[in-house]
């Protein structure tokens, strides 16, 4: 429940191509501001190495994503490279409520279905280049030499969509964009 007189919190939309550096962005903003939250998202991908589960994702079996599906559960999914991920309709929507900013860190097609359904802000994080992207990709190690392949085709698609989104946030220097996300954030209140 929403204290009388409490302001709603805002859900950030953040955007990027895999490789990034999304998460580190995020894990960095979320450390410097305590109120604001992050939506953990589900997914039937396997974890990568070091992922904790319930803190990156909740890695569920297909049938179990059906299923929370089906009971409408999620605030948007997506299929993303043959694996689903969806977000968690009633931790963001308490957090709202609760007045706290929800962070919900998905893909364009995420993106354009919270659009529809809520007013949000969205950011779209833009490596500085292909090249550096690339190489972010190639020092994560758990994907395979196909999945990288993939994954930058998939991110110059993405990078044509940026323009869908309220603001374009260069990732080079890790500080900086996580400055220009706060600034962005707390101007809307
Ligand atoms: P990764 O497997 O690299 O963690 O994520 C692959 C893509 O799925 C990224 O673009 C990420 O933002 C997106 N993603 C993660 N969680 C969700 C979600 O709940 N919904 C949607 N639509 N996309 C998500």
């Amino acid at each position: 429940m929403r204290a009388k007189g409490a302001r709603r919190g805002t859900v950030v939309v953040i955007s990027a191509p895999s490789g990034c550096g999304k998460t580190t962005v995020i894990n960095r903003l979320l450390a410097r501001n305590p109120g604001w939250r992050r939506s953990v998202s589900v997914t039937t991908r396997k974890p990568r190495n070091g992922e904790v589960p319930g803190e990156d994702y909740f890695f569920v079996s297909r049938k179990e994503f059906l299923s929370e599906r089906r009971k409408k559960n999620f605030l948007e999914w997506a299929e993303v490279f043959g694996e689903y991920y969806g977000t968690p309709r009633p931790y963001v929507l308490n957090q709202l409520y609760g007045g706290r900013h929800v962070i919900l860190a998905i893909d364009i097609y995420g993106a354009r279905a919270v659009r529809k359904q809520i007013r949000c802000l969205s950011i779209f994080l833009m490596p500085p280049s292909l090249d550096d992207l690339e190489k972010r990709l190639r020092r994560r190690r758990s994907d395979s030499v196909r999945a990288i392949r993939e994954r930058l085709a998939h991110a110059q698609f993405e990078i044509a969509c940026a323009k869908e989104y309220d603001y374009v946030v260069v990732n080079g220097e890790i500080d900086v964009a996580v400055r220009a996300i706060e600034d962005i954030t707390k101007s809307q209140r």
